[in-house]
């Protein structure tokens, strides 16, 4: 076909190609002591000659390994904006074509392009999608793909002023890479990259806050502590939202509650704005009060990262962010008492809502979370640890579906009342975490527990019920 034709004979690749790059390393944050081994590679452009003259080899490929979106494209650039070198780059997916060779001649093309404006660096994306193990693929594909890799690994052998090109490759998958692409004099050094921490979350916010009008006492940590799990490419999203939003609201400069807002949307998806009562705002916030209130009781749930009672696109009223300890949740190693005070903390917004509005009143705004209690009372009884048979043995068996319930019901009973007894002690600190959510929709983990010292109640909870 004409197509084919066309993208056969393409061999001058002027798009993959930026001079002038102006990306710096001071644009790639959180990086560590990673940015040292990058540093390095730019001194193979700068002081070239010395390495040589020294007989220390130039790598010829270097792998930038991780999880998408963590700043591997941008670190690549940084590289050659640090040097001051040329930029190639492609996608290793667009290599991968359906007509056999046009992958294999695009590697020569871009090689050719590369040394032609030497220095530079040549980066591949996903490298993975062409770097497979050969012979993993068959068909007419694999076939193609391996005819690519081939040309890549000639490509990547066949310079004699190593230093001039450099490729950097990235992938999220260096244990599935054909084992002659990592061989000395290719891709012999692999770099890893992991998700941003705590801190590295921050400094990428500062980063790409750097451009807009920050209000200057913007709580950076908060909002850190509440994007646990998301990548820079998330994080400079976050702030773009951030932007738009204050732009549309017509104001000059981002606040905390601003970016605090746009990582709720981009981790949960647009909020829906719809309009409230003044009173409908008050119970939600009881609501979300109440489940923060009592669980900074708990040692297992203290970690309240985030509250809000801005409504979600769903049926979602408010959002509490407690953290909780990852791995042992993924294992299964929660104790009988940790679970009983996840049941009490579910069972605040009821508690709260007979506390506030009293027993006739009750709405059904804590529906949700009563369910969530009660199936947990349940997995408690069935999974063996309530108290009927605590310290027996582990073939206690409900006779019949009866006594399950029974002994969940207990529980759920005992459970309530703790959360009403909590509640009822730190009256004083709902009144205020309603008032402040009431008024600005959010409170941070900060703001949030200079209240609980303020107000909380000190009295120390029994171990057990
Ligand atoms: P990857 O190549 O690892 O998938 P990218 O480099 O394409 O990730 O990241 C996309 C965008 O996300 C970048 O252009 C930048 O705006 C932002 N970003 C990602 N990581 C970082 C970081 N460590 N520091 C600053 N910005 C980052």
């Amino acid at each position: 076909s004409g197509a084919r034709v066309r993208r056969a004979s393409n061999k001058r690749l002027p798009e993959y190609l930026e001079r002038g790059v102006d990306v710096k390393f001071t644009d790639v944050a959180g990086l560590g002591k990673i940015r040292l081994e990058l540093e390095e590679i730019v001194k193979f452009f700068t002081h070239g000659e010395m390495y040589r003259r020294r007989g220390v080899k130039i790598p010829g490929g270097i792998l930038l390994c991780g999880p998408p979106g963590v700043g591997k494209t941008l670190l690549a650039k940084a590289v050659a904006g640090e040097a001051g070198v040329n930029f190639f780059s492609i996608s290793a997916s667009q290599f991968v074509e359906i007509y056999v060779g046009v992958g294999a001649s695009r590697v020569r093309a871009l090689y050719q392009e590369a040394r032609e404006n030497a220095p530079s660096v040549v980066f591949i994306d996903e490298l993975d999608a062409v770097g497979r193990e050969r012979g993993l693929i068959k068909g007419s594909g694999g076939q193609e793909r391996d005819a690519t890799l081939n040309q890549l690994l000639v490509s990547l052998d066949g310079f004699e002023g190593r230093g001039e090109v450099i490729t950097i490759a990235s992938t999220n998958r260096p244990d599935i890479l054909d084992p002659a692409l990592v061989r000395p004099g290719r891709f012999d050094r692999k770099i890893f990259i992991p998700k941003p921490g705590l801190i590295g979350r921050m400094e990428i916010l500062q980063v790409h806050a750097r451009k807009k009008p920050m209000a200057e006492d913007l709580d950076y940590m908060a909002v850190a502590s509440m994007t646990d799990g998301m990548v820079g490419a998330e994080l400079a999203n976050i702030v773009e939202i951030a932007a738009i939003n204050m732009m549309r609201d017509g104001r000059t400069e981002l606040t905390t509650d601003d970016l605090l807002q746009a990582a709720q949307i981009e981790e949960r998806g647009m909020l829906d704005r719809k309009d409230r009562s003044l009173e409908t705002w008050r119970q939600v916030a009881i609501n979300e009060a109440a489940m923060a209130v009592v669980a900074v009781n708990f040692p297992d749930m203290k970690n309240i990262e985030f509250l809000t009672i801005n409504p979600r696109a769903g049926r979602e009223l408010g959002y509490v962010r407690v953290k909780m300890d990852h791995i042992k949740f993924k294992e299964g190693m929660l104790s009988r008492q940790s679970i009983l005070d996840h049941i009490t903390v579910q069972f605040a917004p009821r508690a709260a809502d007979e506390l506030w509005y009293g027993e006739d009143q009750l709405s059904t705004i804590w529906a949700e979370t009563s369910d969530n209690a009660r199936s947990a009372a349940r997995s408690l009884v069935l999974g063996g640890l309530s108290d009927k048979h605590h310290g027996l043995n582990n073939f206690w068996v409900a006779d019949r579906i009866n006594d399950i319930d029974v002994e969940a019901l207990r529980i759920l009973n005992m459970c309530y009342e703790r959360a009403k007894e909590i509640l009822g002690r730190n009256r004083t600190l709902m009144d205020e975490v309603v008032e402040k959510l009431v008024q600005k929709k959010s409170l941070t983990k900060q703001e949030f527990f200079t209240l609980v010292e303020l107000y909380g109640s000190s009295k120390p909870m029994p171990p057990s019920i």
